[in-house]
C-alpha cells in the first residue's frame, strides 16, 4: 500500500492566500466606506431580499441590520408606500432592471424621512448575478420646500380667483343701480324741448356716470389682463371705419371744446383682424386723452397709413399739454399720471394708456409716444398687422321701420332699470313687455309671440342662461343677456346659454340699439 501525498504546487497555493487576502482587505474597505457614508446603503440577493445594511440606514430607518434582514427592510417604509414600493422593487429584481424611487420610511418614534433611492445589480467574479446594492439619500429637506412652495402656490392662486370673482361681484354691484341713471338721463336728454340749464346739468350727470362706469370697467380690466384671463374675439374689421366711428363717440367732447379735428384717411388702410369693442377702446383712450389735454381752441390730427411690410398705422397728434421728458418712459405704466395735478383736474386712475398698451400688444401691434415737452403736444402712433388682402364683407344693416317693430321681452327684476328699458324701447317703436322673473316671462312667451328677448342673469327664480335655454327648446326666439358680470366666463357661458350676444351693465342706449338691431337681423339658428 503505498500513500501519494497531493501534490502541492507552492506558487499556487501562495497565489490563493494572496487572493483571500485580496478579497479580505476589498470587504474591508467596502464595510468602511459602507458604515462611514453618509447615505443609506444596502446589498441584498438576486431576489432582492437584504444580507445587508449600513448604520446610516439604520439610523434613517430605526430597524437593526437583523431586523432589515430578508424582506424585514419593508417595514421601514411608511405604511402609506409600503405596498406599493415593495412590488416595484421586487419586481426589479425580477427583471434585473435598476431601482430607482421617492418614498417615505417611518421610523419606530414617529419621525418620517422622504428619500430617494436607487439600485444596480452586480455581479459575481464569474459574471453571475450576485444580488443588488443600493444607497439611500434623505432628501426629507427638499421635500418640505416643494411641499411649501406648492402650498403658496395653491393659496396664491385661490387667493386670486376669490380675488377674480370679488371684484366681478364688486363690479356687477356697482354697475347695477348705473343702468337706469344712464338710460333716463339719455333718454331726457333726447326730449328737443328741454331748457338749456337742464340740458347741461343732465350731460353733466351722464359724464360723471360714464366716468364712473369707465373707472370699474379698467379695473376690472387690468385684473384681467394682469392675470391673462383677458380673452379676443377677433373679427376683420375696417380699420377707417373704426377710426371714423370713434371720432363720432369723441365728437361732443371735440366741439365743446372748439377743438379742430383734422382726418386724413388713407385709402389703402384696408383691414386688420381685431376684436372690434377692444380696437374701438384703443383708439378711444388715446383719442380722448388728446381731446381731454388739448385747450380749447387747439388741433388734433388724426391719420391713418398702410405702412411697407403689411403693417398699418394710426396717428393722433395734439397741440395739447405735452408730457415732460421724464415722464415719457412711464405713460403706459398702470397708475401712472405723472403731474399729481392732473388727477386732481381730470380724474382717473392712469390705468388707460397701461390697458391700451397690453391691448395693442395683445393684438400683435405696437404703441409710442413722442413730445417736445410741456406744452408743445404729443403724438401717439399705433401699429397692427395689416391683413394682406382686404375682404369685402357686408356693411350693417341700416335700421329700418320694420326692425322698429320688433316685438322685445325685457326680463329685469330691477324694478327701475325695468322701467327705464321699458320707456326707452318703447319710445324708439319696439312693442316692449316686461317680466320681473323667469317664470312669468315663459309664461307671457307660452300666451304671446316675441321677436327677442332681453334678459337680466342674476334673476330671482332661475337665472337668465336657464330661462334662455328653456325658451331655445320650444321656440325660435333669439336673445340678449344683459348682465353686471362681464368676465369672460360669463360671457362664455351666456353663449353657451344660446344668448347671441352679451351687454354688460349699464348699458349705453346707441349699444342696446346697435345690438337688437345686429342680433334680430341675424337668423336664428
Ligand atoms: P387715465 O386712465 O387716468 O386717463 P392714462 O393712462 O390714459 O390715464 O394716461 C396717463 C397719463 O399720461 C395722463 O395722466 C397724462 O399725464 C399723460 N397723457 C396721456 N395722453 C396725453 C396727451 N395726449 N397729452 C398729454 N398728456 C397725456
Amino acid at each position: 500500500m503505498s500513500f501519494t501525498a497531493p501534490i502541492i504546487d507552492i506558487g499556487d497555493a501562495i497565489d490563493a492566500a494572496a487572493a483571500r487576502q485580496a478579497i479580505r482587505e476589498s470587504e474591508e474597505r467596502f464595510r468602511t466606506l459602507a458604515s462611514h457614508a453618509p447615505v443609506g446603503i444596502y446589498l441584498t440577493d438576486p431576489s432582492g431580499d437584504c444580507l445587508f445594511v449600513n448604520k446610516t440606514w439604520c439610523r434613517m430607518t430605526g430597524l437593526t441590520p437583523e431586523e432589515a434582514r430578508g424582506k424585514g427592510w419593508v417595514k421601514a417604509v411608511h405604511p402609506d408606500d409600503r405596498e406599493r414600493v415593495a412590488a416595484e422593487w421586487y419586481d426589479a429584481a425580477l427583471r434585473r432592471r435598476p431601482f430607482a424611487g421617492e418614498y417615505r420610511y417611518l421610523r419606530p418614534d414617529g419621525v418620517v424621512t422622504w428619500l430617494q433611492a436607487s439600485a444596480v445589480e452586480y455581479q459575481s467574479a464569474e459574471g453571475k448575478i450576485a444580488g443588488h446594492i443600493g444607497s439611500v439619500v434623505d432628501i426629507t429637506a427638499r421635500k418640505q420646500a416643494e411641499f411649501a412652495l406648492k402650498e403658496a402656490k395653491e393659496q396664491a392662486e385661490a387667493a386670486n380667483r376669490s380675488k377674480d370673482r370679488f371684484l366681478a361681484v364688486l363690479s356687477h354691484e356697482l354697475r347695477t343701480p348705473l343702468t337706469p341713471v344712464l338710460m333716463s338721463v339719455a333718454a331726457r336728454l333726447m326730449d328737443p324741448d328741454l331748457s338749456p340749464d337742464l340740458r347741461d346739468e343732465l350731460t353733466m350727470i351722464r359724464r360723471n356716470v360714464e366716468l364712473e362706469t369707465k373707472l370699474i370697467d379698467d379695473l376690472l380690466d387690468l385684473s384681467r389682463i394682469t392675470s391673462g384671463k383677458l380673452a379676443l374675439r377677433p373679427q376683420v374689421v375696417d380699420l377707417n371705419d373704426a377710426v371714423r366711428h370713434v371720432c363720432s363717440i369723441c365728437r361732443d367732447q371735440i366741439l365743446e371744446k372748439s377743438i379742430k379735428l383734422r382726418c386724413e384717411l388713407d385709402a389703402n388702410a384696408g383691414e386688420v383682424t381685431a376684436d372690434p369693442a377692444r380696437l374701438q377702446q384703443v383708439l378711444w383712450n388715446v383719442l380722448k386723452n388728446a381731446a381731454k389735454f388739448t385747450p380749447d381752441g387747439g388741433q388734433i390730427e388724426l391719420m391713418t397709413r398702410r405702412q411697407e411690410g403689411d403693417r398699418v398705422s394710426i396717428r393722433v397728434a395734439d397741440t395739447g399739454a405735452g408730457i415732460a421728458p421724464e415722464m415719457l418712459p412711464r405713460v403706459f405704466d398702470a397708475f401712472e399720471q405723472g403731474d399729481p395735478r392732473v388727477s386732481r383736474e381730470f380724474g382717473g386712475l392712469g390705468l388707460g394708456l397701461a390697458i391700451t398698451k397690453s391691448l395693442v400688444e395683445l393684438h400683435q401691434g405696437a404703441i409710442r409716444v413722442q413730445s417736445d415737452g410741456p406744452g408743445r403736444g404729443c403724438v401717439f402712433t399705433i401699429e397692427f398687422p395689416a391683413r394682406p388682402a382686404p375682404v369685402a364683407h357686408a356693411k350693417p344693416r341700416s335700421p329700418d321701420a320694420k326692425a322698429n317693430r320688433l316685438r322685445l321681452l325685457i326680463v329685469e327684476d330691477h324694478a327701475d332699470t325695468a322701467m327705464v328699458l321699458r320707456k326707452l324701447l318703447s319710445a324708439s317703436g319696439y312693442h316692449v313687455k316686461t317680466a320681473a322673473c323667469a317664470a312669468s316671462a315663459m309664461q307671457m312667451i307660452e300666451q304671446e309671440p316675441f321677436d327677442l328677448l332681453i334678459s337680466d342673469i342674476g334673476l330671482p327664480d332661475w337665472n337668465g342662461y336657464e330661462l334662455m335655454k328653456r325658451i331655445r327648446a320650444a321656440h325660435a326666439i333669439r336673445g340678449i343677456a344683459m348682465s353686471g358680470f362681464g368676465m369672460d366666463e360669463d360671457i362664455r357661458k351666456s353663449r353657451e346659454a344660446g344668448f347671441a350676444d352679451h351687454l354688460v351693465k349699464p348699458v349705453n342706449v346707441a349699444q342696446l340699439h346697435d345690438v337688437i338691431r345686429r342680433v334680430s337681423a341675424a337668423p336664428v339658428v
